[in-house]
């Protein structure tokens, strides 16, 4: 099989073309307006979201490490606490933690989602263990039930880290069904997707939500009454504009990816080497990346790349052996879930807008790759 095309790993631009005239009235709406900050379009969006998420309310924030760490606030999080985070996530989870003076604690994952593994966090629970925040990596949703169980016995606060996924659920049920606080990134590359940065605090309480949204505004709801320091951290007028449109196309995109995966599923089925991402029973997963694993994962990797297919690896360096962490000198025999995937992780082309034709020749290359094992 020859180089017959290039596949990007995420297109953007194919996104913005099949949306144009949409996205380009909203903004030209909002700069007519002015409402730069906070304002109609704002409110309008923190309406529609709250929504499409079945929970009580939103708070529009500046990102979605931001609304991490606001979180953690509203919820009392803050220095002498521990935060358990899992071992495989970006950065930011892990960040947010520190950035709201408490200590971030890693938790080994699960070998088949990928997710927070219920049975190492029981493990690494002290007195000191204050909240927990359940990733949903990749789009599959963590194991909320298990999770809350041990939550609940210890009295931790459950903050779930949906920057990967919007529009997830479990048995049918939205994910604000299973702790009182969700955050979400809307990163452009994420699967619901602003033109810049921009985040949100979903929570279900009203006056949880309500100090959420002073501490984003410099801890004031009144001009110039400040109750406590807040920070600035707000959604601004023109991504929840953006943001607005793209809602609007959310659950058809979703849509879209899972036919993805199907297909990647039913094409890598049975190929040697090639272990495809599992699904837990009862998960919607919303596929914000495809995942699989491979023993020779750089060995196929390069040969993607000579086919013209870009792939991502998420992420190469496991949290607890990141350099920002080397203070806490952990060791690969701790974490043996998450250390295994930074070496045998590969993430395939995945966006809604990926052809037919796109599809069967990324299956095509890895079942050549793999026929020549
Ligand atoms: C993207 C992401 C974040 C942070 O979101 P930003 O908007 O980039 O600050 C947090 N957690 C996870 C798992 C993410 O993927």
């Amino acid at each position: 099989m020859k180089r017959e095309m290039t596949i990007p790993f995420v297109d953007l631009k194919a996104q913005r073309l099949s949306i144009r005239e949409e996205i380009d009235g909203a903004i030209a709406d909002v700069m007519d307006a002015c409402a730069f900050i906070k304002g109609s379009h704002v409110e309008q969006f923190e309406r529609e979201f709250v929504a499409h998420c079945k929970a009580g309310h939103c708070v529009g924030v500046g990102n979605g490490t931001d609304a991490l760490f606001l979180a953690l606030k509203a919820f009392g999080v803050g220095p002498g606490d521990e935060v358990l985070v899992p071992a495989m996530t970006f950065i930011a989870t892990a960040e947010a933690v520190t950035m709201a003076g408490a200590v971030p604690v890693f938790v080994d994952i699960d070998p088949s989602t990928y997710t927070l593994c219920p049975a190492d966090l029981q493990k690494k629970l002290t007195p000191e263990s204050k909240a927990v925040i359940p990733v949903h990596l990749y789009g599959h949703p963590a194991d909320m039930r298990a999770i809350g169980d041990i939550a609940s016995a210890k009295d931790l606060v459950v903050i779930q880290d949906a920057a990967q996924a919007h529009g997830a659920s479990l048995d049918g049920k939205p994910l604000s069904a299973f702790s009182p606080c969700a955050c979400y990134s809307f990163f452009p590359s994420k699967n619901l997707g602003a033109y810049g940065d921009a985040g949100a605090v979903v929570l279900n309480d009203a006056a949880r939500a309500g100090h959420a949204r002073k501490l984003s505004n410099h801890g004031r709801d009144n001009k110039y009454i400040h109750e406590f320091e807040g920070v600035n951290s707000r959604l601004d007028g023109l991504q929840a504009a953006v943001l607005s449109v793209k809602l609007r196309h959310l659950d058809r995109w979703t849509k879209a990816r899972q036919d993805v995966a199907a297909f990647y599923d039913a094409g890598l089925s049975g190929a040697q080497g090639i272990t495809p991402p599992a699904r837990a029973k009862g998960a919607g997963h919303v596929y914000h990346l495809y995942v699989l694993q491979c023993d020779k994962r750089d060995d196929l990797r390069a040969f993607l790349s000579a086919k013209g297919i870009a792939t991502g690896i998420h992420y190469p360096i496991a949290l607890p052996f990141m350099p920002a962490y080397a203070a806490k000198q952990h060791r690969p025999e701790e974490f043996p879930v998450a250390h295994a995937l930074q070496a045998k992780g590969l993430s395939l082309p995945m966006f809604p807008e990926l052809t037919q034709r796109q599809m069967e020749y990324v299956v095509q290359a890895i079942r050549e790759w793999s026929d020549s094992l």
